[in-house]
């Protein structure tokens, strides 16, 4: 029996996908042999690879003045590829600290460059998003990043940051959960693992013009532009990985698109929160605007009961909902292949839970 998963990453992936990948394992498309065993550079692989490329700028609506690149070395090591490619000669970036995440990026950016931070909710405990009017942007940025979506703290912005440099934006936990202007981004990264396929990948998103003035020094295998001119084949990619994400493009496509899957997830969302507000025995921290449609982290009245909790839930094919090992608590991580019905699963649950317990 398949559970319910809500583990924040390596995540959920749609049933059907595995379906599909289940029966083109062993021949793929009567070639006698599986993808994994496929050459990168056979007309058959660059076929997969090409229309995995060609959804996902279906589904985002990608302009054509932007690379789609299919990189290794997950979101974290876009945290040290974007001042290295993106500095182009300038001295200071600008980020935002809207948690972990975002800190992360800060610390590694601090190795290449001065960085500004703009604005910090870190006093507040990582629980919104600060307001645009406060943020004290530096004019000579080479560009501004943000986290549009902390996935331990589960804050998300409502809004998209208005900028006069490059906006660069670590989608890892958002990308493909609702429509995005990707003509507003200088750079958007988002590793595999949460809302695309299976780990081993990261996607970028960047626009041509902010290629090809690397730092000196910067090794060939972190440099966009050999990625870019090679078609994300400069050495081997990770095929398996870029064929299954495909996969879940056109799953994506034939569920009606990312207007259809925002609606999903609003909703999703919604019936979640209602539950944490309504029943008094859990709680959310995150201020209201910022609540992530994507993880919701929440508290139980006794935290001494979560191991319970965990316990009972996991009895029920209720998986993964224990908090980050840095924060505590609950959360659960409602991705496009999280269904609502395991949704609704949970606040039945957590109703019951509570009851017995509260
Ligand atoms: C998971 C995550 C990362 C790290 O991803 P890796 O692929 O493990 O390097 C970075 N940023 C965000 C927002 C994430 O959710």
């Amino acid at each position: 029996m398949r559970v319910y998963n809500f583990c924040a990453g390596p995540a959920a992936l749609p049933e059907s996908v595995l379906v599909q990948a289940q029966q083109e394992m062993l021949d793929y498309h009567g070639k006698g042999l599986s993808v994994m065993e496929m050459s990168h550079r056979s007309a058959d692989y660059v076929a997969i690879a090409e229309q995995a490329e060609q959804d996902l700028r279906d589904l985002m609506n990608i302009p054509s003045n932007y690379k789609v690149l299919f990189l290794q070395g997950g979101a974290s090591q876009q945290f040290s590829m974007i001042p290295m490619n993106l500095l182009r000669g300038k001295a200071t970036a600008d980020y935002v600290n809207t948690g972990m995440w975002s800190d992360k990026a800060i610390k590694e950016a601090k190795k290449f460059c001065n960085v500004n931070v703009v604005a910090s909710d870190e006093a507040n405990h990582f629980r919104a998003v600060p307001a645009f009017d406060t943020w004290q942007t530096n004019a000579e940025a080479a560009y501004l990043h943000y986290t549009p979506n902390e996935t331990i703290h589960g804050v998300q912005f409502d809004f998209i940051p208005d900028s006069n440099v490059p906006l660069v934006a670590d989608y890892s936990s958002i990308i493909l959960a609702e429509p995005l202007d990707v003509s507003k981004f200088g750079l958007i990264y988002a590793g595999a693992q949460k809302n695309i396929g299976p780990a081993g990948l990261v996607v970028v998103i960047v626009r041509e013009d902010l290629l090809g003035d690397v730092i000196k020094g910067t090794p060939t295998m972190l440099d966009y532009k050999i990625h870019a001119d090679n078609a994300s084949m400069y050495n081997t990619p990770s095929t398996y990985a870029w064929y299954l994400s495909g996969l879940v493009f056109q799953w994506l496509k034939a569920q009606g698109g990312l207007e259809k899957m925002a609606e999903i997830n609003k909703r999703k969302a919604a019936k979640l929160y209602s539950a944490i507000d309504t029943i008094e025995f859990y709680g959310n921290p995150v201020a209201v605007a910022n609540r992530s449609m994507m993880n919701v982290p929440f508290t139980l009245a006794n935290p001494a009961l979560e191991k319970t909790f965990l316990k009972e839930a996991d009895a029920q094919g209720l998986l993964n909902l224990a908090g980050h090992r840095s924060v505590g608590g609950m959360r659960a991580s409602l991705y496009n292949a999280v269904p609502e019905a395991a949704v609704d699963a949970l606040v039945a649950f957590m109703s019951d839970f509570a009851k017995r317990n509260g």
